[in-house]
């Protein structure tokens, strides 16, 4: 069952709720008891982190042959 993080707006809590999707779009309650919350984007996005190195980054080219390799220095 996917997981859901809502936000309150009154005490600023973040919380996370599970229910099947057929329900994610219903209101939440906050664990202190408010009704004025918000649904975030669900965890499953959030579970990389942040700061991560951009996807697809550049390796590093590789270090070939090059000159000293293949006795054209002496
Ligand atoms: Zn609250």
């Amino acid at each position: 069952m996917p997981s859901y993080e809502f936000r309150c707006r009154e005490c600023a809590t973040t919380f996370e709720v599970q229910r099947p999707m057929s329900a994610a779009s219903d209101p939440a309650r906050c664990p202190v008891g408010h009704d004025d919350t918000v649904k975030l984007l669900s965890t499953v996005a959030l579970a990389r982190g942040g700061g991560a190195a951009p996807a697809g980054a550049a390796a590093a080219p590789p270090a070939g042959g090059g000159c000293c390799g293949g006795g054209c220095c002496g």
